[in-house]
């Protein structure tokens, strides 16, 4: 049975990351870009006030006080978005906005609140610094800085940064396509009458879920009975429309467990089979035509915790992605929790605001009624014991 680690580094290196395309930035957010970006312009772009008030020549109001107030001639009214055509000379002032271009001559703004008006005059009191209230050209960003590297996955900061340097598009790889399919004779569809036997699948849904918030684009096809033959035929047409294929289910020892042998008719070769951690032992990895098949187990807590953490680093990786693991966060447990067993036991946990850490009801493969709390896992080494009150770290689901 290979350890966890090695069966994400072979699973990894099977992926090779797919073509970039050219996308518009307001259509960008959870794609990753596909090379670092780099900055066309300054930021700002010029120097330029930072409140409304008067541009002046700070040296002007070197003894300024309340008792003797200085007064300056305000020669001109310059409005965000247009240039002021005058220049500042000692004695004088111009008025600007949150915005302005500073005047030539100009050294500091003095906000409006500190001024009085009369007629053309404005009457200041205080002292400003040199550079006060103004906004310094490249202070935020030089032209040729590196803004994002390689990899990102682009969220709202980096499309309000990539916009505010005047890009329009940005490169990306493109979204990986990803088959999803259900094997196992005793499942049923949605909305069918349930008869004695049958239960509703429930693997696809759930994948699909975990495959777009990914970024990558899920195919769900029809659940597919334990038959050697359809399991084959549903493998080739999964195949032939997509990047990497998963399936539930049928990938363990019993007699209707048909992925492997199915597999291996399209010409599939199996990568490796059995991972030494519960839930989700019988993974199985495998390739053909330099496309990826993950063979998950049925059992719901199964499929999901190895699709975290094996299946999902591959999907990432695919788009170039520079994190492809789960984020990891340190939190206190509110229980104490044995792993009797010889294998690492993935535990579904959930995680407080408070960082404290509860452990989700009955942890059994099959049981589902903790998901939609559950939003971390503890890793937990075979035979060994964690204390209420231990610090523990959370591998963190992304939602
Ligand atoms: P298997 O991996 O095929 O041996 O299935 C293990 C357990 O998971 C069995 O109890 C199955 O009924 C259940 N199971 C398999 N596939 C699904 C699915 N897609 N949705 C819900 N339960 C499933
Ligand atoms: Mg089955």
């Amino acid at each position: 049975m290979l350890d966890l680690e090695k069966a994400i580094e072979s699973s990894l290196k099977l992926i090779k990351q797919l073509d970039s395309k050219k996308i518009d930035l307001i259509n960008s957010e959870g794609h990753f870009n596909s090379s670092n970006v780099i900055s066309p312009v300054d930021l700002p772009g010029f120097d330029n006030s930072a409140m409304d008030g008067y541009a002046i020549i700070n040296s002007d109001l070197k003894q300024a006080t309340k008792f003797k107030p200085k007064r300056l001639e305000c020669i001109e009214r310059s409005p965000a978005g247009t240039l002021p055509n005058k220049d500042i000379k000692s004695g004088t002032c111009i008025r600007v906005f949150t915005g302005s271009p500073i005047p030539l001559g100009a050294n500091a703004v003095i906000m409006q609140e500190d001024c009085n008006i009369e007629k053309n005059n404005i009457v200041i009191k205080n002292q400003v610094k040199p550079w006060e209230n103004i906004r310094i050209k490249g202070e935020d960003i030089r032209k040729g800085d590196k803004l994002i590297s390689k990899g990102e996955k682009i969220n709202a900061g980096i499309i309000g940064l990539l916009s505010a340097v005047g890009y329009k598009t940005i490169e990306v790889i493109r979204q990986p396509r990803v088959g999803l399919i259900a094997t196992g004779s005793e499942l049923i569809e949605p909305k069918i009458k349930l008869s004695l036997g049958k239960i509703y699948e429930s693997n696809r849904t759930m994948l699909a879920a975990m495959v777009k918030q990914s970024n990558a684009l899920p195919t769900v096809y029809p659940i597919v009975k334990d038959d050697l033959k359809k399991t084959v035929s549903a493998l080739k047409t999964a195949f032939a429309e997509n990047d990497l294929i998963i399936t539930s289910g049928g990938v363990s020892v019993g007699d209707h467990d048909y992925i492997k042998a199915a597999f291996k008719q399209i010409g599939g070769k199996i990568n490796f089979w059995k991972v030494s951690i519960k839930p989700g032992k019988p993974i199985m990895v495998g390739q053909a035509n330099e496309k990826i098949l993950f063979g998950l187990p049925g059992n719901p807590i199964s499929a999901l915790i190895t699709f975290l953490l094996i299946v999902r680093p591959s999907i990432l990786k695919l788009q170039g992605a520079k994190n492809c693991h789960l984020k990891k966060y340190k939190g206190v447990l509110k229980s104490e929790i044995i792993n009797n067993g010889n294998r690492r036991h993935f535990v579904r946990v959930k995680l407080n605001e408070d960082s404290y850490v509860s452990i989700l009801g009955n942890q059994r493969s099959h049981m589902l009624s903790g998901l939609p709390e559950t939003n971390g896992l503890i890793d937990m080494p075979p035979n060994s014991r964690l204390a209420n009150g231990e610090k523990v770290e959370v591998l963190l689901i992304p939602d």
